[in-house]
């Protein structure tokens, strides 16, 4: 099993093997959300965009607290050596 960083991710679920690979066409997205009032910026694949828009929102509201999240889309498919047909 790799992380996040591998983009491939196992787990064994109701005794099936599946794995998950990133799509390739998708790629990470960055949303920077403002914990005290919910606002939220655009998706954006550059993770310094998304705290620059903290740091404005701040310098704009006061507010305080803030997550910054990553979005990554995977296809599921059964793993080869779980006997089923890889896709
Ligand atoms: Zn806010």
């Amino acid at each position: 099993m790799r992380g996040s960083s591998g983009r491939v991710v196992r787990a064994r679920y109701r005794f099936v093997d599946w794995t998950l690979k990133a799509m390739p066409d998708m790629p990470v997205r960055y949303v920077g959300t403002c914990l005290c009032c919910g606002e939220r910026s655009a998706g954006t694949d550059n993770p310094d965009d998304a705290q620059l828009w903290c740091l404005k929102h701040a310098g704009a509201t006061g507010d305080t607290g803030y997550e910054l999240s990553t979005h990554s889309c995977f296809d599921a498919a059964p793993s080869a050596a779980s006997g089923a047909p890889a896709r």
